[in-house]
């Protein structure tokens, strides 16, 4: 078996339906995707995703009984050692740093959505992990305003888990063109609103070009404008700013390239100077 790298982000490296292991360089060490979406498909379509062949549509129904018993059969795996010395982990990154329900599309489309968080959770505090690991979720925050949604957040929020909600654009153009996203910006904000008011939240936004331009500078404007409205209202846990870590596998890939780190860092400070914690990946 050869080394699992943070180059690796194969998810079937484990030859498991909902598990795959990413090794995070973000996260510095072992990272557990969950994936609800085995079947590619989301609602929405991000100029940078990564999925390939994605699909519009929904997540298709869970197999519950599998879903815990592989991540039973890989905590097992990964507890005893045996998942790191098959992948030649070395000692350092030998620890998991986080559960990620993180899948080939939206995971929140999944039906009773709030069921799979609670097995997830329960099983977590059974295995009794010793690695102090985050339990996430990522999400595109779209369908935030259903009701089992809502009651899957409250039971993740029981379960010390956090949101890490997508924003790329503050503008409905902006994230016409860059998510494909058609729901309306009072909606989306509404919806940003309800998750923070369930769930610590975060922030996730991808900074890149588009045929060589950076974000423009009123869309910088009506980023930092929105997150101040947001913070009169409600508590946000920060942003993590990120450009393009590895190649879309959509048909715009061509069009599109990296933010240099300069400019990350230039955008961070604006956010940060609204008194919000910033993390940045280059
Ligand atoms: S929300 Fe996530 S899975 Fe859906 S298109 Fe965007 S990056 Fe891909």
């Amino acid at each position: 078996m050869g080394k699992l790298t943070t180059k690796d982000h194969s998810r079937d490296v484990a030859g498991l339906k909902y598990i795959y292991p990413v090794m995070s360089r973000r996260a510095g060490g072992l990272s557990i995707g969950i994936n609800f979406n085995t079947n590619n498909a989301c609602n929405w379509r991000c100029v940078y995703c990564q999925v390939p062949n994605l699909v519009r549509g929904s997540a298709s129904s869970i197999d519950y009984s599998l879903l815990e018993k592989e991540l039973v059969f890989f905590l097992e795996e990964v507890t005893s050692g045996s998942f790191y010395d098959r992948f030649e982990v070395p000692l350092e990154d030998r620890v998991i740093k986080d559960f990620a329900i993180s899948g080939n599309g939206e995971p929140t489309s999944a039906e009773s959505f709030d069921k799979a968080i609670s097995l997830i959770g329960e099983t977590l505090d059974k295995a009794k992990i010793k690695d102090s690991y985050q339990f996430v979720l990522i999400t595109n925050g779209s369908l935030i305003h259903k009701e089992q949604v809502q009651k899957g957040l409250a039971v993740l929020n029981q379960f010390q888990g956090r949101v890490w909600f997508k924003l790329d654009s503050a503008t409905q153009s902006g994230r016409k063109k860059l998510n494909d996203a058609r729901m309306s910006q009072k909606k989306y904000l509404e919806n940003l609103l309800l998750s923070a008011s369930l769930c610590p939240t975060w922030l996730q936004t991808c900074l890149l070009k588009i045929d060589g331009q950076s974000l423009a500078v009123k869309e910088q404007e009506a980023y930092l404008k929105l997150l101040k409205n947001i913070l009169e209202q409600v508590n946000l846990q920060g942003v993590m700013l990120y450009t393009l870590a590895r190649p879309s596998m959509q048909p715009d890939a061509k069009y599109l390239s990296k933010v240099s780190g300069q400019e990350l860092n230039d955008f961070a400070k604006k956010i940060r100077s609204l008194g919000l914690n910033v993390q940045v990946s280059e």
